[in-house]
């Protein structure tokens, strides 16, 4: 399967290229389709295998530029990976014009809320500063299509449990689970992923 074979847009396909990718990888063919087809997924694979990519062209195919609100939302378990997806959605959605922004903590929360209030398309953050930013509803979450779990098997696993089902409480009604969630990870720790992501779907 090619690029071109995935029914990407157009402006989606010139970012990819231009970033330097001129095939997809193994995770990256058999998961993009199904995400965009809206099915819930559970992509397992070794790091450096192109899961990050995998996020940021899934999320750059879904999002409709022509509305300002959030259509995406990817929850990590660092801030160096939420701020890293961030990136690579900027760099590959830049011919879309996608507004991508980093929900983190440590960074000003002013400079959240004017970035959110703005209007941007995709949020790529840590669990704590997007329940933070949820709640004071600078984060307004009616339009969510895609929600994604980084590391899911670390996220359900530790301490964001918590914070992952206020999220999730949060979501729109259709998008639970059907249609929402991707969870990226680890292989060798799938199962605990597989369990915690049916208890997830219990909880909402
Ligand atoms: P990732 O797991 O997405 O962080 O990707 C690991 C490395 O492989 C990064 O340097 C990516 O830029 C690169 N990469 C990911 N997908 C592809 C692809 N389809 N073709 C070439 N390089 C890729």
């Amino acid at each position: 399967l090619s690029f071109d074979q995935m029914g990407l847009k157009d402006d989606l396909l010139r970012g990819i290229y231009n970033y330097g990718f001129e095939k997809p990888s193994a995770i990256q063919q058999r998961a993009v389709m199904p995400i965009i087809n809206g099915r819930d997924v559970i992509a397992q694979a070794q790091s450096g295998t192109g899961k990050t990519s995998m996020v940021a062209l899934t999320v750059c195919q879904v999002v409709d530029t022509a509305s300002r609100e959030v259509q995406a939302l990817i929850l990590s378990p660092t801030r160096e990976l939420a701020s890293q997806t961030e990136k690579v959605i900027r760099t590959i959605g830049d011919f879309m014009n996608i507004q991508a922004h980093a929900c983190i903590g440590g960074k000003s929360v002013g400079e959240d809320i004017r970035k959110l209030e703005n209007g941007v398309h995709v949020v790529s953050g840590t669990p704590g500063r997007v329940c933070d930013m949820i709640k004071r509803r600078t984060l307004r979450t009616r339009a969510i299509k895609l929600l994604i779990l980084n590391e899911s098997d670390e996220m359900l696993s530790r301490g964001f449990k918590d914070q992952i089902y206020d999220v999730y409480r949060h979501l729109p009604p259709e998008l639970q689970l059907k249609k929402a969630a991707i969870a990226t990870q680890c292989a060798w720790r799938g199962r605990v992923a597989r369990k915690e992501l049916r208890k997830l779907k219990m909880a909402a």
